[in-house]
Order: structure tokens, then C-alpha cells, then sequence
């Protein structure tokens, strides 16, 4: 489902992405791990052309990535993206937010989406908040009507940039949880996150990244148990 191959990023003289080669299967859940400035989110950025390549391919479902127009636009919404703030527009209420992008960019009828938005909301627990305004959630309301919003436009692949990073702790759970669900339902899904026990929970593989490089990629268990590389077990000393 996405191919990243011999990939580089440079910015100015920096070198973030370092020849980062990674296939996530169709279904496939890999969480992305590593310290600060590692890549993690530059990676992810690169999946969807929210930044372009220095040299090396990505291919979604066997396409290259599309440059512009109306292809990139399809792109972008065939790869839903979540991110650490939620980024829903203010003045919409959050069925209009969900319904919006199927209405537009979908083409799709009106009341279709919003009968859709509004099954999508009650799949991520807050169909009661739909006349709302984003203000007037909680946190971890918005990040999950972020994720209804990205799902409405039927992604093939949905990336996440620390979903829960900016969440007060006892609202991390609900996210996760419609995490879980997505990843259970069979999601293709790239997930940074610092949050181990998802990645214990949900990942089908554990990617790790320290200065622009892949250093380590197994299962959860290699990982946490039997990480090979002096990098991998000190970061893993620190979050534990
Ligand atoms: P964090 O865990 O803090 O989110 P990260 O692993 O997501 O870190 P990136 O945000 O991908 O790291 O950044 C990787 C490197 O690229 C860092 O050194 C960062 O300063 C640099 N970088 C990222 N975006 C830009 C940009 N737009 N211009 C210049 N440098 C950038
Ligand atoms: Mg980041």
C-alpha cells in the first residue's frame, strides 16, 4: 500500500530523511518511534507531498506520488492525516466539519454526507456533540472528530503525528481506543506516537528512527523485548 524507497530530505544543509526505505502492507499498522528531531514527523509529511522528496520515490498503492492538481488532490484524500493539534475550522460546527470535505472535494451529495458524517461521528463516540462548535469539546472530542473528519473522505491509508501528544492525560484513552478500533477494522495506518502500550496493543510492526534513519523495524515484541541496537535500548530506557 506504501512504498518508500532510497528516500532523502534535505533541508538547506540539514539531512533529516537518510536513505529511508519502508513497505506498509494494505492493513498493515507500523507505529514510528524515536527521539525528538528524528524524522518521525518529516517521514510522515513525505507520504502524503506535504513535503517533497529530495531524491527517492513514494508510491501509494502503486502509484507514484502525483506533483499537483486535481491528482494531488485525490491523493491527499485517498492518505487521511491526523495530527497533533487538531486543526478543525472554528466556525464550522463539527458535523460540518466531517460532512465539508465529502461535500467539496467528494463531490458528494449533501444530505449523503451528512448522514455519513454523522455515522462517523457516532463510530468515534460524540454523534451528540455534532450541532457543536469545535471550542466548546474537550480535547480529545476534537482529535476524534479529527479522525471522523479525515475518514469521511474514505482514506485507503491514515497517517497520525502524535494524535494524543497534546491531550490531557486522562483524554489519551479515548483516542487511542478509536485507534484500536480503526487498526482492528483494518486500516492501513502510520502512527508516530510515543504512547508504548498502543503500540504494544496495536502494532503489527514497530519502526525506529534516530537522525533520519530507519535503525530498527520488527514486531512489538522484538522490540520491547529484544531491541538490537544501543540507540533502540536507550530510548527505550527512557520511555519505559
Ligand atoms: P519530534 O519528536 O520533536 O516531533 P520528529 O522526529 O518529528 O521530532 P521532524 O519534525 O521530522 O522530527 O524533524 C527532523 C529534523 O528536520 C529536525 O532537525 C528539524 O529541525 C528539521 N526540520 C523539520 N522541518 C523543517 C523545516 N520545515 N525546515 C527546516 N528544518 C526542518
Ligand atoms: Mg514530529
Amino acid at each position: 500500500m506504501i512504498e518508500v524507497t532510497a528516500v532523502n530530505k534535505h533541508f538547506g544543509d540539514a539531512h533529516v530523511l537518510r536513505d529511508v526505505n519502508l513497505e506498509v502492507a494494505a492493513g498493515e499498522v507500523v507505529v514510528v518511534v524515536g527521539p525528538s528531531g528524528s524524522g518521525k514527523s518529516t517521514l510522515c509529511r513525505c507520504l502524503n507531498r506535504l513535503e517533497t522528496v529530495t531524491s527517492g520515490e513514494v508510491r501509494i498503492d502503486g502509484r507514484p506520488l502525483p506533483r499537483e492538481g486535481r491528482e494531488l488532490a485525490r491523493l491527499r484524500s485517498e492518505v487521511g492525516m491526523v495530527f497533533q493539534s487538531f486543526n478543525l475550522f472554528g466556525h464550522r460546527t463539527i458535523l460540518d466539519n466531517v460532512a465539508l470535505g465529502p461535500i467539496h472535494v467528494g463531490k458528494r451529495d449533501k444530505a449523503r454526507a451528512r448522514a455519513d458524517g454523522l455515522e462517523l461521528l457516532e463510530r468515534v463516540g460524540i454523534a451528540d456533540q455534532a450541532g457543536k462548535y469545535p471550542a466548546q469539546l474537550s480535547g480529545g472530542q476534537q482529535q476524534r472528530a479529527a479522525i471522523a473528519r479525515a475518514l469521511a473522505m474514505r482514506p485507503k491509508v491514515m497517517l497520525f503525528d502524535e494524535p494524543t501528544s497534546a491531550l490531557d492525560p486522562e483524554m489519551v484513552s479515548e483516542v487511542l481506543d478509536v485507534m484500536v478500533g480503526l487498526a482492528a477494522d483494518g486500516m492501513t495506518m502510520v502512527v508516530v506516537t510515543h504512547e508504548m502500550g498502543f503500540a504494544r496493543r496495536a502494532a503489527d510492526r514497530v519502526v525506529f528512527m534516530d537522525s533520519g534513519q530507519i535503525v530498527e523495524s520488527g514486531s512489538p515484541d522484538e522490540f520491547f523485548t529484544d531491541a538490537r541496537s544501543e540507540r533502540a535500548r536507550t530510548f527505550l530506557a527512557k520511555v519505559l
